[in-house]
C-alpha cells in the first residue's frame, strides 16, 4: 500500500485530543494489542446489522445481492491485514465525521482513565466509543475504503499515517461496504499470521452473528447462542458470551435462559452482573437489553423490554413477534413489545424468587448489590410493586440480636413472609425503624417496648428506604408502622407484662418539676416534654409528631438538601429510669446543681444522635468530658 495521493486528495488535521490519544496508543506498549481486531470486527458487524435493518425496512440499498459477511485477509509481503465488510458503508462526510472530527467525549474519558492507571490497559477502549483508534497500537498506516449503501454514493478512501492528520480522496470500490487495511509496525508484524488471527477471532469474536472469513474459510461459530437449547448451554458458553456482550470480566451472578414458543416465541439470555459498579473500566455508558428480531439487531440498548428499575439486567432478547417494518421508536410502544416485556419480567422475578429459596447466600449477594433497584421499583412501579415485595429483605431486631450473641458474619436477612410468619397472633402491624446505620438503630430507645415484648422490628437504613416506604403501605393486609411515631398506641405483645415497673415511683409533683426544668432548658428546640408509655430501659427519647409518610419523607428532604431543618420533636421521659429519678431528686433538693442542666442537654443531644439528626456530634465532646470529670470526682469522694 502506498500513500501517494491522487490529485483530488484533501488533507485534514485531527482534533487536538484525538492527536494526543493516537500518540499515546502508538507509543505505549500495551499487553493486549490484539483487541484491535475485535474492535474492527465489531464495527464491521454493526455496519452489517445496520444495512440488514435498512433492507428489512424496505429501503433501497446498493448491491443488495452481496453476502452479509466479514472478510479478513493478510498480505505477508506487504505486512498488511485487511478487514472488509458488506455493511452500511460511509460517505465522504461520514468518513470525516466518524473517523476524524467527531467530538468524542469518549476520547477524553479514555485518556484520563489511561492516565489514572499505572499500567495502562487498552482493552476497554471499545467501551469509550473510540475503538477504531486501537488500530494505531499496531499499525503505522491505516487505509479505509468505503462506499455507502445509498445507491447514488461514490466510494472514498481515508488514509492516516499514525499521529498526523488524514487525507480523503475518491476511490475505486464497486460494492457497498468498508475495507480497513492496516500496514503493521515492525513490532507488530507477528499479527500477519493466519494461525494467530484465527486464534484471536475465535477468542474475541466467535459469536458475531455474521460469517467471518479468513482466507475464504469461515472460522467463527456465529450461532445465535440464545437460540440453543438451555441444555446445550455450558457454563463456559454462558461466561464467554456474557464477557463478549458486556466486557465484564467477572462471571455473572445470575443467568437466565429463556427459550419458549408459547404464549410467545421468545429467546433470551439475561444476566445479572456480580457487581453494580464494575471498576474504573467496566463503566456502562448505556443500559438496556440488546434486541433482535428474526436474528436482526433492532436495537443495541432497548429500554422498553424490562421495567426501568430492572435496568441492571444485561442480555439479549430475540423474538419474531415484533413487526419489523416500523421505526425503532414505535417498536418501544408496540403491543408486541408489551407482551415480550411481560414474559421477561415474570420470568426474571420468578428466577430471583427461586434463587432466594435455593441459595440464600447468593441471594444475599444479589440483594447487597442490587437491592436498591428493587426498593426503587416498590417506590415507583405502582402496578408492579406487589410482585417485588416478596423479593425485599431486611435486617431486623431479631437477626441483629442473634448476631451480637456471637454468630459470625453479616446479619441474616429477613423477608416479609418470614416476618409475618413469626408474628404473634395479636400483632396486627409490621414495625420498622428508620435510621442512618445499623449501629445507631440498634441502640435506639424506640426499641425498648418492642424488646420487652419480644416484637420484631425491621431496620431500614438505606437512603432508598424512605422512598420505598411511599409504595410499601402493607404486606398481606398488615400495615407498616414506624416505631418512632408519637401517636403510637401499643397493644401488641408477645410476652406477658412483667412487673418491672413496681418500684416506688416519683411523686407527680416532683416529676412535674423535672419536666418543667427540661422544657425551660430545651426551649423551642422541642415541641413539648411528656411522660412515655413505652420506654423501659432508656431514660428518654425523641418522637416525631405528624403522620408517618410525611415524617419518613423528612429523610428524603435531608438527603436532597443537607441544610434541611428537621421539624422539632417531642421529648419523652421515662420516670422509672434511675437517671431520671436521680435528676428529679436533684431538681427538687438542689435546683442550682449545674449537673442538672448539663445532663438534660446531653440527653437531648444523645437523642438527636441516635435519630441520626444531630447537626454536629463533635460539639458534644467538651460536655461529655465535663460529665466524666464530675463522675470521676464523685467516685473518688465516695471511696475516700
Ligand atoms: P463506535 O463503533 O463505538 O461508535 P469507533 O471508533 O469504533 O466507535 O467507530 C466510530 C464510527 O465509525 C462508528 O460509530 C461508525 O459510524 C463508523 N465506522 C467504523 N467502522 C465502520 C465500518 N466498518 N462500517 C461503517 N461505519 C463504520
Amino acid at each position: 500500500m502506498t500513500t501517494v495521493q491522487t490529485p483530488q486528495a484533501e488533507a485534514f488535521e485531527y482534533r487536538a485530543e484525538i492527536r494526543q490519544l493516537l500518540n499515546i496508543l502508538a507509543h505505549s506498549l500495551y499487553t493486549n494489542q490484539e483487541i484491535f481486531l475485535r474492535e474492527l470486527i465489531s464495527n464491521a458487524s454493526d455496519a452489517l446489522h445496520r444495512v440488514q435493518f435498512e433492507m428489512l425496512t424496505n429501503r433501497e440499498v446498493a448491491s443488495p445481492e452481496i453476502e452479509l459477511a466479514i472478510h479478513v485477509q493478510i498480505d505477508e509481503d506487504a505486512k498488511t491485514i485487511t478487514i472488509s465488510d458488506g455493511g452500511i458503508g460511509m460517505t465522504r462526510e461520514e468518513l470525516i465525521e466518524n473517523l476524524g472530527t467527531i467530538a468524542h467525549s469518549g476520547v477524553e474519558a479514555f485518556l484520563s482513565s489511561l492516565q489514572e492507571e499505572n499500567r495502562p490497559d487498552a482493552d476497554m477502549i471499545g467501551q469509550f466509543g473510540v475503538g477504531f483508534y486501537s488500530v494505531f497500537m499496531v499499525a503505522k498506516e491505516v487505509r479505509v475504503v468505503s462506499r455507502s449503501y445509498r445507491p447514488d454514493e461514490e466510494a472514498f478512501e481515508w488514509i492516516s499515517v499514525a499521529g498526523d492528520g488524514y487525507t480523503i480522496a475518491p476511490a475505486e470500490r464497486d460494492e457497498r461496504g468498508t475495507s480497513v487495511t492496516l500496514r503493521l509496525k515492525e513490532e507488530a508484524v507477528e499479527f500477519v499470521s493466519n494461525w494467530k488471527l484465527e486464534q484471536i477471532i475465535t477468542k474475541h469474536s466467535n459469536y458475531i452473528p455474521f460469517p467471518i472469513y479468513l482466507n475464504d474459510r469461515v472460522i467463527n461459530q456465529q450461532t445465535a447462542v440464545w437460540r440453543q437449547l438451555p441444555s446445550e448451554m455450558t457454563d463456559e458458553k454462558h461466561n464467554e458470551f456474557y464477557r463478549q456482550l458486556t466486557l465484564d470480566f467477572e462471571e455473572p451472578l445470575v443467568r437466565i435462559h429463556i427459550n419458549t414458543d408459547a404464549p410467545l416465541q421468545v429467546y433470551a439470555l439475561l444476566y445479572i452482573p456480580s457487581r453494580r459498579e464494575r471498576g474504573p473500566f467496566g463503566r456502562q455508558t448505556d443500559f438496556g437489553l440488546r434486541l433482535y428480531s428474526k436474528k436482526v439487531l433492532i436495537q443495541e440498548h432497548a429500554k422498553g423490554l424490562l421495567p426501568n428499575h430492572l435496568r441492571f439486567v444485561e442480555g439479549v432478547v430475540d423474538t419474531e413477534e415484533l413487526p419489523l417494518n416500523i421505526s425503532r421508536e414505535t417498536i418501544q410502544s408496540s403491543r408486541a413489545m408489551e407482551r415480550v416485556r411481560k414474559v421477561l419480567e415474570t420470568r426474571l422475578l420468578k428466577e430471583l424468587g427461586q434463587l432466594a429459596k435455593d441459595d440464600s447466600d447468593r441471594y444475599a449477594r444479589f440483594w447487597r448489590e442490587f437491592g436498591v433497584f428493587i426498593r426503587e421499583g416498590v417506590a415507583t412501579d405502582f402496578s408492579g410493586r406487589d410482585k417485588l415485595k416478596p423479593l425485599l429483605r431486611f435486617v431486623s431486631s431479631f437477626e441483629a440480636a442473634a448476631r451480637s450473641e456471637g454468630e459470625k458474619g453479616e446479619a441474616m436477612l429477613v423477608s416479609l413472609a418470614e416476618y409475618v410468619g413469626r408474628m404473634g397472633k395479636d400483632q396486627k402491624r409490621i414495625f420498622y425503624l428508620l435510621g442512618e446505620d445499623l449501629i445507631s438503630v440498634a441502640s435506639s430507645p424506640h426499641l425498648d417496648y418492642f424488646r420487652a415484648n419480644d416484637l420484631e422490628v425491621l431496620y431500614l437504613v438505606d437512603p432508598m428506604d424512605s422512598f420505598m416506604l411511599m409504595g410499601l403501605e402493607e404486606y398481606e393486609g398488615f400495615p407498616f408502622q414506624n416505631v418512632d411515631d408519637a401517636g403510637l398506641e401499643l397493644t401488641e405483645k408477645r410476652r406477658d407484662e412483667t412487673e418491672a415497673d413496681a418500684e416506688p415511683g416519683l411523686s407527680d409533683a416532683d416529676f412535674g418539676q423535672f419536666r418543667e426544668r427540661c422544657a425551660a432548658i430545651l426551649g423551642d428546640r422541642i415541641t413539648k416534654v411528656r411522660e412515655t408509655k413505652v420506654l423501659t430501659e432508656s431514660p428518654c427519647r425523641l418522637v416525631s409528631p405528624g403522620d408517618a409518610p410525611s415524617r419518613d419523607m423528612q429523610r428524603v428532604h435531608r438527603m436532597l438538601k443537607p441544610d434541611f431543618q428537621a421539624p422539632r420533636k417531642i421529648f419523652e421521659l421515662n420516670r422509672h429510669h434511675p437517671l431520671i429519678r436521680n435528676l428529679t431528686t436533684l431538681v427538687v433538693s438542689r435546683p442550682d446543681e449545674p449537673l442538672i442542666d448539663t445532663a438534660i442537654e446531653q440527653l437531648y443531644d444523645s437523642g438527636l444522635l441516635i435519630e441520626g439528626t444531630h447537626p454536629n456530634p463533635a460539639a458534644m465532646a467538651p460536655r461529655v468530658q465535663s460529665l466524666l470529670e464530675i463522675a470521676a470526682a464523685a467516685l473518688v469522694n465516695k471511696h475516700d
